[in-house]
């Protein structure tokens, strides 16, 4: 009805005069298809085979070992406010990224790309832990290593904290960068005494957790750092296949008045150039022309490499993924076919973990761990609560909290439990209105309790599938 541009009820309208008992959204078989379209002046085909198996999967299909090769490492810096991610970022810029070219873009591209000894690190240039986690809950996990850094004369804070888990969450690696050594008031070792509360354990005291003394003011200690991040990479073998059809990730999109749409990709597999066809999420395109971090001119983008591309048919969003197709016959038909989809996936209000179906999804075996987000008024709170969730994992499900802290729920926590599929609860403490939003339409369960045991209530009803349906 929608293609056709006619109202659904004129649609089953007809399909009962052929006798065919269809609902809204109800598929109905060829033949019937044809002869409502011809009623309408349409002329219904039937998508190939090929066409219709065409997804996500195909065009995104598991690469043998030996095709891989080293490829640069994604980074992203996180921290508390004031602790120096924009001054190290912008240190690590000025000394180690090659200068802008003369007559190339001056586009803000939203990554850099250094060259240390030879090799390269790519930084994502918008620091901190939300935008990270905002990526991540949209389906894009691009970065592979975190870089925290933490204020020598300040220490471990909330938000330092809040990067811990977030980092935790996404499974990927902490480097510590102690700042502001340069301060007289700087105390490397009560960051680190902190940083082990934290459970991260400085290799020098025996753990595995790279602690590197900078100051982004006197730019000392950034080469350490730099080479630190090699030294996690190379340990962390990071590989990908160059030899193929490109995939990647949207960091940024925007429409520019002269250029058209463009957008920021982050090659994720495989090797983008010139003219390939591309679809990231609902907009297509070939790719007219390409431009690295400086602003330069460029045919071919590499796994890892970040690069602006023109060509698109609209500006995709950050987050969705870029796929390199045969042909734009494709590229226009998967477009939609992802339209649909991301319809289909707003329309699906069970996409997350909710206490409300928590015992369903357990029977049926799709949750084997909960997921929870703690926010309350007091650090007591907060380890009573742990201990009596820890108490209730059961055989059938594990309760993990993955993130918890002192003070009102904020969105950073909305999407981190979306991005890890949690449920969020707070005790004595509100949910800014911005927050509540966002777990609308992140469809994220956000629960308030003024007392720990109706909390405690109410997860193991739902575990044990007694929870009264809230209303
Ligand atoms: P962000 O909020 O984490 O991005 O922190 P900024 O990079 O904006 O830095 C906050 C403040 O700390 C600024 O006034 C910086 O000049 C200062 N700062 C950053 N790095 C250093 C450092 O290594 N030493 C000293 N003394 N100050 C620094």
């Amino acid at each position: 009805a929608e293609k056709m541009e006619v109202s659904p009820s004129q649609v089953i309208t007809k399909l009962i005069g052929l006798g065919v008992m269809a609902n809204l959204n109800q598929p109905i078989d060829i033949n019937s298809a044809v002869i409502v379209g011809k009623e309408f002046g349409f002329n219904v085909e039937s998508m190939k085979e090929s066409e219709e198996k065409m997804d996500e999967e195909r065009l995104d299909f598991e690469d043998s070992p030996e095709d891989l090769q080293w490829r640069p490492p994604v980074v992203t810096v996180m921290g508390h406010v004031d602790h120096g991610k924009t001054s190290l970022l912008d240190v690590i810029r000025k000394t180690h990224v090659t200068k802008q070219e003369a007559g190339g873009i001056t586009q803000h591209i939203g990554a850099s790309t250094v060259t240390i000894n030879k090799k390269k690190i790519v930084f994502l240039d918008t620091p901190g832990h939300e935008a990270f986690t905002a990526m991540r809950a949209r389906g894009a996990q691009i970065t592979d290593i975190a870089v925290l850094v933490v204020a020598a004369d300040d220490g471990v804070m909330p938000q330092t904290i809040e990067a811990i888990n977030h980092a935790k969450a996404a499974g990927i690696p902490i480097i510590v960068a102690i700042n502001k050594i340069d301060k007289p008031s700087a105390n490397i070792e009560r960051i680190k005494q902190e940083l082990v509360e934290q459970g991260l354990v400085p290799e020098d005291w025996g753990g595995d957790t790279i602690c590197v003394p900078v100051s982004a003011l006197k730019k000392k200690g950034i080469n350490d750092l730099l080479e630190m991040i090699l030294l996690v990479a190379e340990m962390q073998e990071l590989k990908a296949n160059p030899d193929r059809k490109a995939v990647g990730a949207i960091i940024e999109g925007e429409l520019d008045k002269g250029k058209g749409p463009l957008a920021t990709v982050l090659v994720q597999k495989g090797t983008l150039k010139v003219g390939d066809v591309v679809v990231a999420g609902s907009a297509y395109g070939r790719v007219r022309a390409m431009f690295d971090d400086v602003g330069k001119r460029v045919k071919k983008a590499t796994p890892s490499i970040p690069v602006v591309i023109l060509g698109l048919s609209e500006v995709p969003e950050a987050g969705e993924h870029l796929y390199v197709v045969d042909d734009e016959k494709k590229a226009r038909l998967y477009s939609e076919k992802k339209k649909d989809k991301f319809r289909e996936i707003q329309l699906n209000a069970n996409q997350k973990v909710s206490l409300d179906d928590l015992f369903e999804k357990i029977q049926m075996g799709e949750v084997k761990e909960l997921n929870v987000v703690i926010k309350a008024d007091v650090k007591g709170s907060i380890e009573a609560v742990k201990q009596s969730l820890t108490k209730l994992s059961v055989d059938e499900v594990r309760l993990n909290v993955i993130h918890d802290g002192v003070g009102g729920i904020t969105d950073s926590d909305v999407m981190l439990a979306s991005a890890s599929n949690a449920i969020l609860i707070g005790f004595n403490v509100r949910p800014t209105l911005s927050a509540i939003d966002l777990a609308k339409r992140e469809k994220v369960d956000l629960r308030t309790y003024r007392v720990i045991y109706d909390a405690i209530e109410d997860i193991k009803s739902a575990i044990n599938g007694m929870l009264e349906p809230t209303i």
